[in-house]
């Protein structure tokens, strides 16, 4: 298949290079210039896997000024923030009778974005258990063994076609392990629930998901937060793909077992000082709550606790310039 990825950060190449390795073409698009001039200046992408056998791997990468191609698939990948600026940008290349758009970004927000350039029938949204990191202009880190980490992916109205079905092999071939669900929302939101607790939690106090797998509050912390995102898509009569129970044990599993060293996805955000995707996460189950009269509280707190970890990360690099 021919695919354009927009958004050649950390998810973007890692599915990009697995996708090419598959034997796909990818061609990325991006706009962050430090990151254009050291994939330029050395020809290629810079690609380790946990840290070792760092290796340049050559890309195809433009604009949305420069990109001239027509490809069966366009994925997404940038941050929530991100994707309007992108799609605006993008637009000229895009034909939405034609094009297909497919995601995995965490947080809720985008499809509805997506949903202005593409049509319904075109737009294939999912969830990535897979976990990368971006260390700077250039490289990229996997992390994970190859083969690890798993993903579910849905089409929007939910009757999965030929394009769909063909992302699915490559996707299958690149080792990805798609499984492709039916219900398009609660696919989405069931990872969304899974992020508020791990990536927010770990992220305002800037530790290992193992460290709050092992603390004795963990229990605690993560049933207030399920139990109240749960009580939200139960008034929204959107189906989640596990039970409340189920979702415990996946955050326990993946925290303690499955990804203690890592940090979440989140947190390179805020090691970066560059704004998290809380809005999108916390702050969305608090949005869809209220539309239900419903008031999602310690979600509400959660997202306010993870701005205030950002202004202080913010004052903090503040003073360190003004005493330089
Ligand atoms: P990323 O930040 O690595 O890249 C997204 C975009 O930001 C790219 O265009 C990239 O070039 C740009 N960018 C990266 N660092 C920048 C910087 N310092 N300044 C300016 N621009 C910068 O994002 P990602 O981790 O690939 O995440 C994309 C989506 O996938 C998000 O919704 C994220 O939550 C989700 N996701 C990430 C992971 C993960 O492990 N990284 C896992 C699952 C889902």
């Amino acid at each position: 298949m021919k695919f354009a990825v927009i958004g050649a950060g950390a998810m973007g190449l890692r599915y990009g290079i697995l996708l090419a390795e598959a034997g796909n073409e990818v061609t990325y698009i991006d706009t962050w210039q430090p990151h254009i001039d050291q994939i330029k200046k050395q020809g290629g992408v810079y690609v380790m896997r946990d840290h070792q056998d760092r290796h340049l791997v050559p890309i195809k990468l433009d604009t949305p000024e420069t990109y001239q191609g027509d490809p069966d698939m366009f994925i997404f990948f940038v941050k929530q923030m991100q994707l309007a600026d992108y799609l605006k940008s993008c637009a000229h290349f895009i034909d939405r009778r034609k094009h297909y758009a497919f995601t995995c970004m965490n947080g809720m927000g985008h499809i509805e974005k997506l949903q202005q350039y593409f049509d319904d029938d075109k737009i294939i949204g999912g969830t990535a258990l897979i976990a990368t990191v971006l260390p700077g202009p250039g490289e990229v880190d996997f992390m994970g063994k190859r083969g690890a980490g798993k993903m579910n992916m849905c089409p929007l109205n939910e009757k999965p076609d030929k394009m769909c079905f063909n992302l699915f092999e490559e996707l299958k071939k690149a080792q990805m392990n798609p499984t492709l669900t039916t219900d398009f929302t609660g696919t989405l939101m069931t990872k969304v629930i899974f992020n508020s607790v791990i990536n927010t939690i770990c992220t305002m106090f800037e530790i290992q998901m193992g460290e709050f797998g092992n603390f004795k509050g963990a229990y605690e912390m993560g049933r207030l937060l399920i139990d109240e995102a749960y009580d939200v898509c139960a008034r929204a009569g959107i189906k989640l793909v596990s039970s409340r129970d189920e979702e415990m044990e996946a955050l326990d599993h993946n925290t303690r077992i499955d990804m203690p060293l890592h940090y979440p996805s989140m947190y390179q955000d805020m090691s970066k000082d560059r704004p998290t995707e809380v809005d999108y996460i916390n702050g969305y189950i608090v949005k869809l709550g209220r539309k239900y009269h419903y008031e999602a509280h310690t979600h509400q707190f959660v997202t306010q606790a993870v701005h205030l970890a950002e202004f202080h990360r913010q004052n903090l690099a503040k003073q360190r310039a003004a005493t330089k």
